[in-house]
Parts: structure tokens; sequence; C-alpha cells
């Protein structure tokens, strides 16, 4: 696909790059503010699973404009520099990322927790959605250590069969809990964000790490809830109805917009791990080998003597 079809295909991708942001995504978080007021008397905020770091930008320019603001960014990869962002680079899920994290806020616990977090997805369904779960808890269990009473939690979900059994657990810690669906979060993705208000543990939880929410013996027939314990959330979706439709395709001259330019990456990624074969092809090392065993026959080899 050429740099321009990419543009044409996927309008938030491009209005990203335009506006500055380093990912699509920032657009999911904007919509959710939009809809939530997530960002509402909030100084103190931890980025899950933050690279490139679209929602860290948004959060920095949020919460942190006037300079009082405080965005601790974490993820496995390397993230560009952001002013007014701690990054911690580690592994959510780790208990030495997790201390790390939770230093920060010694004392004073943040008032949000957000986490995008998504694993590299396999194709396998259940396989995706178990370990969207665990990162999801992996997350909230570092939001148990962190935030303050009454502080929120925003974590993207896929509403796979087992989406409630989650919910379930969310709810044990948050007075409310809904699913909500931007508009620039494609239809066509099983991506949804669990919205959790009012951080308000059991009584008697005490938040341990060594104890973590992680279920290690997750097994997807023993876990489903029913009846009285089964736990519907509000579906909400939100961002105008009138914006554009992550699905379709849009020509580059957008009604009412600027004429079309191309806009490169805001902040292109630091070492991806295609890397090693941009290289290889641009020195056209990339090349199949190819045995003579694996070569079509020529039309002059078969022609009649
Ligand atoms: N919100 C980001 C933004 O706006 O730029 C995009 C996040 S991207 C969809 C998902 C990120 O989750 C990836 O950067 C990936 O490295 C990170 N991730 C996945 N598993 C993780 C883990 N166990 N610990 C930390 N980060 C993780």
């Amino acid at each position: 696909m050429g740099r321009t079809s990419k543009d044409k295909r996927d309008v938030y991708y491009r209005l990203a790059k335009e506006n500055g942001w380093r990912a699509r995504s920032a657009f999911k978080l904007l919509q959710l503010d939009k809809e939530f007021q997530l960002f509402q008397g909030v100084t103190r905020a931890v980025d899950l699973c933050a690279a490139p770091g679209s929602w860290s930008q948004v959060l920095s320019q949020k919460i942190g404009g006037q300079g009082s603001g405080h965005v601790v960014a974490v993820d496995l990869q390397a993230m560009a520099p952001l002013p007014g962002v701690v990054q911690i680079q580690g592994d959510i899920t780790q208990l030495s990322t997790a201390k790390e994290i939770i230093q920060h806020f010694k004392g004073c616990p943040a008032d949000l927790v957000v986490c995008d977090g998504a694993p590299d997805v396999t194709g396998l369904h259940d396989v995706d959605e178990y370990m969207q779960a665990q990162l999801l808890l992996a997350a909230l269990n570092i939001a148990t250590h962190v935030l303050k009473p009454g502080g929120c939690f925003v974590a993207k979900i896929f509403r796979g069969r087992d989406v409630t059994l989650l919910y379930s657990q969310l709810r044990v810690f948050f007075s409310s809990v809904l699913c909500a669906k931007p508009r620039s979060s494609r239809n066509s993705s099983i991506e949804a964000f669990a919205v959790c208000q009012g951080y308000d543990p059991p009584e008697g939880f005490i938040p341990d790490l060594s104890k973590p929410l992680l279920d290690h013996s997750y097994d997807p027939d023993f876990n489903q809830l029913d009846g009285p314990t089964r736990i519907i959330v509000p579906f909400v979706t939100c961002g105008d109805l009138s914006s554009y439709d992550s699905d379709r395709s849009y020509p580059l001259d957008l009604e009412g917009g600027s004429k079309y330019k191309y806009t490169p990456p805001t902040q292109p990624p630091i070492s991806p791990p295609y890397q090693e074969a941009c290289t290889l092809k641009k020195k056209g090392q990339l090349a199949k080998e190819i045995h003579p065993q694996d070569c079509p026959i020529s039309r002059v080899d078969t022609l009649p003597q």
C-alpha cells in the first residue's frame, strides 16, 4: 500500500499526522474524554502501554499544560521523549515494573490510570482475548496501588465471550463500569474501552503485588458467570456520530478541509521489529534465494526440437 492510499483508507491515521499526534489512537482518548470528562480535576495520571505515545501527548497537553501535571508512561517499547512525561520501559505484567510505577506515586496517588495495551494479535480469538484480559488485569493491579479513592481507570478490552467476567472483576473496585466504543475505533474491531469511575475497593482490601489479580488458572468454561454474578454493563458509543467513520475510505481532499498534502508520521517508531527487514530491502538483500529446482521451466526448454 502506498503512502497516500493509507491516508485515503484511514482518515484518523491521516488526521493524526496532520494534527501532530503520534498515533490515530489519540482520537479514541479525546472522544472518551468528551463523553466522560476524564481529565476534569486530574493532575496526576499513569499511561500504561503508552508507545508510541499519542495518549501521553493528550494527557500531557490536557493535564500538564500548566506545568502542574504529572504523567508516568510505561511500555515494553522505547518511546521518544515527551515534555512533562516520565517514562518507564518495562512489562506491566512484571512485578519489577509495577513496583517502579508505584514508587512514583508514594504519598501522592494518581487521579487517572489509562491502559491502551494490546498484545501482539495471533488471530486465534480465544488466545488474543485471554492475553488482552491478562494485560487489563495487570493494569488493574497497578491501578489498585496508585489510584486515589474516587479515581478513574480506563482500559482497552476485547468484547469477546468472556468479557462479563472482566466486568465483574472491575465492578468489585469501581462504583461505575461501562463499556465505551469511540467513533475512531473501527466497528470491525472487537476493541472497546472499559470506563471505570469512582475507585472504591472493597472494605479491608489491601493491594498486594505478591498476589496479583491475574488468574493464571483461567479456564473459559469454568469462569463463565451466570445468574446474579453475571454483570451486564451499559454500552456507550462516543464521538460525534457525524464525525468520520473509521471503517470508511474518504477522498484525500476532505469536504470543507484544506487541500491534501502528504504528512509524514509525527513520530516514526524508534526501533520497530521490522527494521532489519527494511534495511535489507533497501540494500536489495531481502530477495529470496532462487534454487534452480524451483525455477519454472522456460518455454525454450519445452519447445519441440
Ligand atoms: N496508546 C498508545 C498511543 O496512543 O500511542 C498506543 C498503544 S499500542 C496500541 C499498544 C502498546 O501496548 C504497544 O506499544 C505495546 O508495546 C504495549 N504493550 C503490550 N504488552 C505490554 C506489556 N506487557 N507491558 C507494557 N506494554 C505493553
